[in-house]
């Protein structure tokens, strides 16, 4: 059930330009040389012979040249001959009683030349421009037949054998439960139709790239016992206005024809964007989806064709599509939780020879916010680290820095840090640590390394995973805030100098402050009115303004107030304990690494030992 690749499609133009060429050439080189060859060249002398051998019925004098023509057997053949200054020339003709003709011996066939010079080109035409498109439609992937335009690529899975099962899905136990709830249905509809239940036509399944939607429509088609086809939005788009909406009209013929069965549409924002009336709109996309919206109504759903459909942009889908009767149902597939992704994690680690003390859950906590791609890509680094060490099996160690290698990047060996960098940074990430802790008095990282990744972070802190956390006081926020700034306040308490290492956490910090105020109503001056509309929710979330001019200077103001209030508690925070800052950070320069434990145990030891510590 793999999905085939399509061949890139040459520009038709291109294959219409070739044929036309293709057929100068011939008119001009070919079919003047095949004419010319069945005249054969004679000397002046043989045209004499045969004149007076009285061989010759009709001649033809050019200026020239002449052409004479001789009954050999029962066909005509044609000469050339030169013309020479021969004043008994047309006396001789006239003895031998020869026909003086204008034309004949010049085209001694016609039907021959007809032939040549108007079938073979159409013949030669009409054969390149069948094959042609025959090959053009194999590499659209399109049925045989040359007038097959607009068929769907839409491939039939009938219970696959290799299949991906719903076990090979960790988590999303909800998106497992309505799916299976949908084969269900599919398998025996009775069931449902005892008690007066239909399912809805459509599912949607929405959530942020790479947390198993296409591998949950997968899994379906592989315990569906009905046909499944499967289709991504992007196949509709063609290069022809009118091919989208055939291909739709075509897909959906297939599956009534086929039904029950389940039909899926990865990717469907390509073809489902909001019509916006603008007179520039993609006129193409737009009549495909209106064939969608179409279809889906047109058939009726008793029959049994579900349509599942995934997208990481929800919200840029038109409306039409998400009403009742059409992608009614929303099947949500969030990034994974601590025990989704340890799940996730075993059902890969399967896949690869791993060592049997391996703490999945360990890995599962560190790699918070992980999607279950990333894992399953944290995973294969794992082994592959481990065949780079000559393992024959991954351990603990190969999952732990897999993790960081898949967040971070891979540790770049050639940048060295200077001696003073290294301090710096030392300080920066434990002024993060050291802020974040002293405010919930917890341990606030997993682990902090302070080896250059290729991403370009100089320093990494793996943060503990904050438990299932929904709702965030204002508080909270505010103290994040202060932990994204403790890395600079670190810098200023010790060196006195600023440093460009806190580009991302100026960011993050920014990107809170201007959420607590634009959008949580957490200020005092705007209440609860949103100033900001959230875009593509799972894809970053970008955000756009929606108020007047005063009011953005007014919500830049109360931002940079936030955060510089933030600022000064992180640094007040680092000053009241610098004996515990130096002495972490010391830890850190000096190991390179500090766990969650180390810096926890440092932490609570009494000052008295540091001092005595000191003093040896
Ligand atoms: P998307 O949501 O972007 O369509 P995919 O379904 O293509 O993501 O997932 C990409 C890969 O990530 C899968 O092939 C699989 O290896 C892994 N993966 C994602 N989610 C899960 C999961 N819940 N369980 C197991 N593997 C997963
Ligand atoms: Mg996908
Ligand atoms: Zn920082």
């Amino acid at each position: 059930m793999e999905i085939k690749d399509n061949k890139p499609k040459k520009p038709i133009m291109f294959y219409y330009a070739a044929v036309i060429v293709v057929l100068l050439l011939l008119n001009t080189l070919l079919v003047p040389g095949i004419m010319e060859r069945s005249i054969k060249q004679s000397t002046y002398n043989e045209f004499l012979d045969r004149l007076e051998g009285g061989q010759i019925d009709e001649v033809n004098l050019e200026d020239d040249v002449i052409y004479y023509s001789v009954k050999e057997g029962d066909r005509t053949q044609v000469y050339k001959t030169g013309r020479i200054n021969d004043l008994q020339e047309v006396e001789r003709l006239q003895k031998a009683n020869v026909i003086f003709s204008e034309e004949i011996p010049e085209k001694t066939s016609p039907i021959i030349s007809l032939l040549l010079m108007y079938v073979v080109p159409i013949l030669i035409f009409v054969f390149v421009g069948n094959w042609l498109s025959k090959k053009m439609m194999k590499g659209m992937g399109g049925g045989p037949g040359a007038m097959s335009f607009g068929k769907s690529n839409a491939k039939i899975y009938v219970k696959s054998s290799t299949g991906i099962k719903f076990s090979d899905v960790a988590g999303e136990d909800e998106a497992k439960e309505l799916l299976t709830e949908i084969v269900d249905y599919l398998h025996n509809p009775e069931k449902y139709k005892e008690i007066g239940a239909s399912m809805p036509k459509g599912a949607l399944l929405v959530g942020p790239p790479g947390t198993g939607k296409t591998l949950l429509a997968k899994a379906v088609a592989g315990e569906a016992d009905v046909p499944f086809f499967s289709i991504s939005g992007s196949e509709f788009v063609e290069m022809f206005v009118g091919m989208g909406a055939a291909k739709v009209r075509d897909l959906f013929k297939q599956a009534n024809e086929k039904a029950p069965c389940i039909v899926f549409i990865d990717e469907i924002d390509t073809i489902g964007k909001k019509r916006d009336g603008n007179i520039s709109g993609n006129d193409e996309r737009e009549q495909t989806l209106n064939q969608l919206l179409t279809e889906m109504d047109g058939f009726d759903g008793s029959k049994g064709v579900v349509i599942l459909a995934a997208t990481n942009r929800p919200d840029s889908l038109d409306p039409a599509l998400l009403r009742p009767g059409r992608f009614d149902r929303r099947i949500p597939v969030e990034l994974p939780d601590l025990q989704g992704r340890e799940e996730i994690l075993k059902v890969h680690a399967k896949k690869i020879k791993i060592a049997d003390n391996v703490n999945f859950h360990e890995i599962a906590k560190a790699a918070s916010g992980a999607s279950g791609a990333e894992l399953a890509n944290i995973v294969n680094e794992a082994a592959l680290r481990a065949v780079r060490d000559r393992r024959k099996f991954a351990t603990q160690a190969d999952m732990e820095e897999s993790i960081e290698v898949v967040i971070a990047g891979y540790q770049k060996k050639s940048r060295v840090l200077s001696e003073k960098e290294k301090l710096i940074v030392s300080y920066h990430e434990i002024g993060h640590a050291l802020v974040a802790a002293m405010q919930t008095n917890s341990a606030p990282v997993h682990k902090i390394t302070i080896i250059p990744r290729t991403s370009g972070a100089l320093g990494y802190t793996m943060q503990v995973e904050d438990g299932e956390h929904f709702l965030m006081s204002k508080e909270e926020l505010e103290n994040k805030i202060a932990t994204f700034t403790g890395g600079r306040a670190a810098e200023e308490l010790i060196f006195h100098s600023i440093t460009t290492g806190a580009s991302n956490d100026i960011e993050q910090a920014t990107k809170l402050a201007r959420g607590m105020i634009t959008r949580f109503g957490m200020s005092d001056e705007f209440d609860m009115v949103a100033m900001e509309n959230v875009q593509n929710q799972y894809l970053g979330g970008d955000t756009s303004l929606s108020c007047s001019f005063e009011t953005q200077t007014l919500i830049d103001k109360k931002v940079v107030e936030l955060v510089k209030q933030q600022h000064e508690k992180a640094y007040k925070i680092l000053e009241d304990n610098i004996g515990k800052l130096h002495e972490l950070a010391k830890f850190l320069y000096e190991n390179e690494t500090i766990t969650g434990e180390e810096f926890m145990k440092i932490l609570s030891e009494p000052v008295a030992q540091i001092a005595e510590m000191e003093q040896k």
